[in-house]
């Protein structure tokens, strides 16, 4: 099962659409992150997620206008990701694994899933991410640096992040019912309440969130990069 959230408002794009419908070429940045799940063989539904008084919008707009046969439910989200990945969560149904994915990472592929299917396999949970070329400083509030972490050892966390459904939706229940603060992904959620290790494995450096204007231009170039035009 997989959950692919839009629920998010966009602030940081300063766009008056909601930057999940921004286009990349012909189709939503949404189109792209549904058509990864709906054209994977062994992914049997998709729950998407979207914002107050989007769900007629996207139903309309996406589900149908695209054909997306796979999306089973079209849930309200909330004020934080968390809240959007609960209710999200609700909505599954029962199923061994659930893939979280931001609708805002339109070049998720297959072979990432594949990747990702594997791992979780193993482990239990996982999240894709990619080791970071810049090296990485931690710094006090004043902005002087505290600590540099040896690069090798830190990576960016990407989407889907793949969980036995069960381990996830148990993390969930004990994190809305404790303490959220600071919580930016699912992983956090599992290392915090699952008791329980999460293992990183191989994303993609395409795997960029479409977060603020710039990587609206970055999308753009990888289109043709990932279709072969470049
Ligand atoms: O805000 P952020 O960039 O972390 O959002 C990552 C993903 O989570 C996006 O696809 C966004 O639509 C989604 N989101 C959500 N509900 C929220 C906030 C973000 O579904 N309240």
């Amino acid at each position: 099962m997989a959950v692919v959230l839009a629920a998010g408002k966009g602030k940081r794009m300063q766009a008056a659409v909601h930057k999940q419908y921004l286009m990349i070429r012909e189709y939503p940045v949404l189109y792209y992150s549904l058509k990864c799940f709906e054209d994977c063989p062994w992914i049997d539904g998709i729950i998407l997620v979207t914002g107050e008084g989007e769900t007629g919008y996207c139903r309309k707009e996406i589900v149908e206008r695209y054909g997306f046969r796979k999306v089973t439910a079209i849930v309200t989200g909330g004020k934080e990701r968390y809240h959007s990945v609960y209710q999200g969560l609700q909505a599954c149904g029962s199923c061994d694994y659930v893939f979280i994915h931001d609708g805002a990472r339109p070049f998720v592929d297959g072979e990432i899933l594949e990747r990702g299917l594997e791992t979780v396999r193993q482990c239990g949970a996982c999240a894709a991410g990619m080791p970071v070329k810049d090296t990485v400083k931690i710094v006090d509030e004043e902005g002087f640096v505290i600590q540099t972490p040896d690069r090798s050892r830190v990576w960016n966390v990407q989407t889907p992040q793949i969980f036995r459904f069960p381990l996830v939706l148990e993390a969930y229940q004990k994190a809305l019912a404790g303490d959220c603060s600071k919580i930016t992904d699912d992983a956090m959620v599992v290392e915090r309440y699952g008791n329980h290790p999460v293992k990183l494995y191989e994303g993609s450096y395409y795997n960029i969130k479409i977060t603020t204007p710039e990587d609206l231009v970055i999308a753009d170039n990888f289109f043709d990069e990932k279709n072969g035009k470049k």
